[in-house]
């Protein structure tokens, strides 16, 4: 079992395991339960928690959902998550939650959770930003924004379909770079603040997608941007410079 350090971020809240889980297993609309097998240590400030949903009707890759804690006393509270995972029939998804400073949710799951509690959720959601997998996908993210990037990723060598992916990451230090085993020769990494022995930080910039999108694939990119607003808005900004249509960009902001 793995159990995060306590530190100075918040406290543990009053959420309990929910005493009742409402609803069938099937529907999207309909909130079901949600058993943590496991907690892995992405960062410092960051772990996947991977969830036993035994109904769960299948997602894209990029689509989230709402996920539900409930107290002892009928207090609810409701955040969204984008699924890491890809799809598959395993009967279970992951999720990676950053540890936002006094944060309600996510202070609940780096404090107190542990394998064998359950939650409720419900989805998937948002079709908006989902991955068929059918088109060349140009995927910018930064922070936990790479969340929903990864599951399209994963998903992607799992089917080999014909098309291209292309992931670009930024994050601040090498230390906080999620998923930091997994990135292979789809993926450009930019560190903002601290980088690796030999290499500069800096923000991301037009060089860094430039070669892609100066040749773009048959059919052109698909871009999917997901962050902080102010990430969103630099890396669309860069995308709509260096000539990708604005009706092909994809934004989802976290903060
Ligand atoms: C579609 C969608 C998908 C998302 N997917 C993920 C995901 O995969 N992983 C993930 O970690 N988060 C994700 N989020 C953010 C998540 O929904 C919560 O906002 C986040 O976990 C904070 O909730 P909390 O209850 O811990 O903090 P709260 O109690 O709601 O907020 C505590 C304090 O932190 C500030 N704050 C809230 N959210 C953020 C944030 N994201 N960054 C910085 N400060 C914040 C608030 O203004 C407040 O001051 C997603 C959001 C959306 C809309």
């Amino acid at each position: 079992m793995t159990r995060h350090a306590g530190g100075t971020l918040a406290p543990p809240t009053r959420f309990q395991v929910p005493p009742r889980i409402i609803g069938s297993n099937r529907a999207a609309a309909v909130w079901q339960s949600a058993r943590i097998v496991e907690i892995r240590r992405e960062t410092p400030r960051a772990s996947t928690f991977r969830f036993a949903v035994p109904g769960w009707a299948g997602h894209l890759p990029g689509q989230h959902l709402m996920l539900r804690l409930t107290a002892a006393d009928g207090y609810t509270a409701q955040r969204h998550y984008s699924i890491a995972s890809p799809p598959d029939d395993s009967g279970h998804i992951e999720l990676t939650l950053d540890h936002v400073e006094g944060g309600e949710v996510s202070g609940w799951f780096h404090r107190v959770a542990r394998p064998g509690d359950s939650v409720e959720v419900r989805g998937p959601l948002s079709g908006f930003f989902a991955w068929p997998g059918d088109r060349p996908a140009l995927l910018l993210g930064a922070g936990s924004g790479v969340v929903p990037l990864m599951s399209m990723v994963r998903s992607h060598r799992l089917r080999r379909p014909a098309v291209p992916v292309r992931l670009l990451v930024s994050a601040r230090t090498p230390r906080d770079l999620i998923y930091a085993n997994e990135y292979g020769d789809e993926t450009t990494l930019v560190f903002t603040r601290a980088a690796p022995p030999g290499t500069r930080p800096g923000r991301l910039s037009a060089a860094h997608l430039d070669p892609w999108l100066a040749q773009p694939p048959d059919g052109g990119w698909e871009a999917y941007v997901c962050g902080s607003n102010s990430f969103a808005e630099h890396a669309s900004r860069l995308l709509t410079e260096l000539g990708q249509p604005v009706d092909r960009i994809r934004v989802e902001r976290f903060g």
